[in-house]
């Protein structure tokens, strides 16, 4: 059953379901503390945990907030057909990992442990109880039912013991205890049990010192969990290890994230804040169902789950909670936009996320590259939007692959690399490194051993032209039309080149109209004998991403076609020039579909690009 293949640790049901009655806890805490009609008792708020082994059952009570009969149907009913279900069946494994651990599926982790689940509830502000009954998947029913207070009790049904597994221990009352103290310690409301302890009996006065002494069974009620918010202690009691439990207990991600910050401040504002950044894109981050944001309590209360004003959409993938006493719990969602301490917190967070990701770039490459791999994307995508209003903050922690490094390197490492006399930083855009590698317009700037940098995706180019330059250095394409290399002489050579085969090169230009706006003396050609070069800002790596887009404008790179005079399909461009004006068109055409192929762009007509081949081979 899909169930079972979520999680590894079957124990973790219990976290869920205790998580959930917080949740519900936290529910009516909230509408507690925002409604002056209702009296909050925190001693009335609690979870309690208790079994029967004559029947095998192990109930957890809460004393939340209850569910009507359509949020049970809601809540606990749609599983079968929740899209993440959907999801999980289309898309088998994906990268090796189980997708489906990425969805909140708590309550029905109860069926790891549980033939049988009954839930009765009965929510805040009715008569009415609900009995809901499940044995899994294939359904449920919804009685009425009877409850005296207000909150949730589910009752599981232990499974029978088997072959490779025992389920008795979650019937014992010091293995339940122990998962509790696991995995719920920080839960805020008293995680309760009834534990059994044999006490020595009290000997009467005049006992004999010499007799062994009797116990008894004593049973008390006791809190299992220390319920100090983990954001409430103090970082130094805190190993990597409780943040990770942390991160577990909250979804924020079932990989374990790569870095957690915890920081409070207690100035002007006071917060506490633990942030995550976690090491797995989720699977949705790069679409629309995708949602920023971080959790947002006031003095303890969660009063938003996701609070998008936290977090710049540059660091979207920033998992975790802020804290703080300072702000208003009957803050509406369009208020909380303009709260000014809000605005304060989102500030230092911002920081503090640059600042780290900085000192991970510098202290632990091999973890910010994992980094950088999952969410790279996204930094690149922040120097590009809102027209580079966030480029000086987020320039220094991007990184390209580097044609000489054979690695990801960052703007100021290459900055850093430059001869003297190298004017530009240079890139290459390509589909990948191994396509860059090959084009021809790579061969000068290689030949003059610079580095060249690697742009492999859509948003490279972009936020590259918003950044302008980077330390005073120009970007450069190895594919523009002007390298910045060719000394005056070069220069000077090329010229009287293009003008001894001035006829030559305009009759091409001709055959070619409205396709190549130049044809020109390659100087950055070594062995190749064609390519394209754009002039003007688009380029035609640019060209393709736009053509893709759905309001493209129909942006063209304005293209030359360079040829490289020292090769020898020059001498026959030549003779043909000469001699046969037919065959010297078919080798003007044929040419320029070449440059068109290496550079990844489609042929206008590949038929007739075929018949031209055939031409040649006849
Ligand atoms: P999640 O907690 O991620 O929403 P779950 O499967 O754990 O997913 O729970 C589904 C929903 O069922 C919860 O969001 C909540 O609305 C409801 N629910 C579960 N347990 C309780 C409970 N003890 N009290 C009130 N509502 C509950
Ligand atoms: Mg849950």
């Amino acid at each position: 059953m899909m169930i079972n293949s979520i999680y590894t640790h079957k124990e973790i049901f219990l976290r869920e379901l205790i998580s959930n009655s917080s949740d519900a806890i936290d529910k009516i805490y909230y509408k507690a503390l925002t409604d002056d009609t209702i009296t909050f008792n925190k001693e009335d708020y609690y979870v309690k945990v208790s079994t029967n082994q004559q029947e095998r059952t192990l109930t957890l009570t809460d004393t939340g907030i209850g569910m009507n009969k359509e949020e049970l149907e809601q809540n606990l009913g749609t599983i079968a057909k929740s899209g993440s279900l959907a999801f999980k069946n289309n898309n088998e494994i994906k990268d090796g990992h189980d997708i489906i651990g990425q969805f909140g599926v708590g309550f029905y982790s109860a069926f790891m442990v549980a033939d049988q689940v009954t839930v009765t509830t009965k929510p805040f502000a009715s008569d009415e109880a609900y009995v809901w009954v499940s044995e899994g998947v294939d359904g449920y029913t919804i009685e009425t039912g009877h409850k005296d207070e207000v909150g949730t009790e589910i009752v599981l049904k232990i499974k029978e013991n088997t072959e490779d597994e025992s389920y008795d221990e979650y019937l014992d009352q010091h293995r339940l205890q122990a998962i509790i103290k696991k995995y719920s310690d920080f839960i805020r409301y008293p995680i309760k049990m009834d534990i059994t302890e044999q006490h020595p009996k009290e000997q009467p006065e005049n006992a004999d010192e010499n007799t062994e002494p009797e116990f008894i069974d004593v049973t008390e009620e006791k809190t299992i969990n220390s319920m100090v918010p983990i954001w409430r202690k103090n970082k130094s009691e805190l190993t990597t290890e409780d943040y990770e439990q942390f991160y577990n207990e909250k979804h924020y991600g079932f990989d374990k994230p790569i870095k957690h910050v915890h920081i409070s401040v207690d100035g002007a504002i006071r917060y506490n804040s633990i942030l995550f950044i976690p090491q797995q894109i989720p699977f949705n981050y790069y679409s629309k169902e995708f949602e920023k944001g971080l959790e947002l309590y006031s003095n303890g209360v969660l009063i938003m789950d996701k609070c998008a004003d936290l977090l710049p959409d540059y660091f979207s993938f920033v998992k975790g909670m802020v804290d703080s006493e300072d702000l208003s719990l009957n803050i509406s969602r369009e208020l909380l936009q303009h709260d000014r301490q809000l605005t304060l917190i989102a500030k230092n967070i911002k920081k503090k996320i640059k600042s780290e990701l900085q000192s991970l770039l510098k202290e632990d490459r091999e973890k910010y590259n994992e980094f950088f791999e999952s969410f790279g994307r996204q930094l690149k995508y922040g120097v590009y939007s809102e027209y580079g209003m966030h480029k000086e903050d987020l320039q220094d922690l991007i990184m390209f692959y580097s044609s000489t490094e054979k690695k990801m390197v960052t703007l100021a490492e290459y900055v850093e690399r430059m001869p003297e006399e190298q004017k530009f930083i240079y890139y290459a855009t390509g589909e990948s490194n191994e396509r860059i590698e090959k084009m021809p317009q790579t061969e000068l700037v290689a030949d003059k051993d610079y580095e060249i940098l690697y742009f492999t995706e859509d948003i490279d180019e972009f936020s590259i032209q918003m950044l302008m330059n980077y330390k005073e250095k120009q970007f450069k394409s190895v594919s523009s039309s002007d390298l910045g290399l060719e000394s005056e002489e070069e220069k000077k050579e090329a010229e009287t080149e293009t003008d001894e085969n001035k006829e030559l090169f305009a009759e091409i230009k001709n055959i070619l109209s409205g396709k190549v706006s130049d044809v020109k003396v390659s100087k950055r050609l070594k062995t190749h004998p064609v390519c394209l070069a754009a002039a003007g800002d688009v380029s035609i790596e640019m060209e393709k991403v736009l053509q893709q887009m759905p309001d493209n404008q129909n942006v063209k790179a304005d293209k030359i076609l360079e040829i490289n005079t020292q090769h020898e399909v020059f001498e026959s461009l030549k003779d043909s020039f000469a001699g046969d004006k037919e065959k010297f068109a078919l080798y003007a055409n044929l040419l320029y579909s070449q440059a068109l192929l290496i550079e990844g762009l489609p042929l206008q007509d590949p038929v007739a690009f075929s018949n031209d081949v055939c031409k040649v081979m006849v």
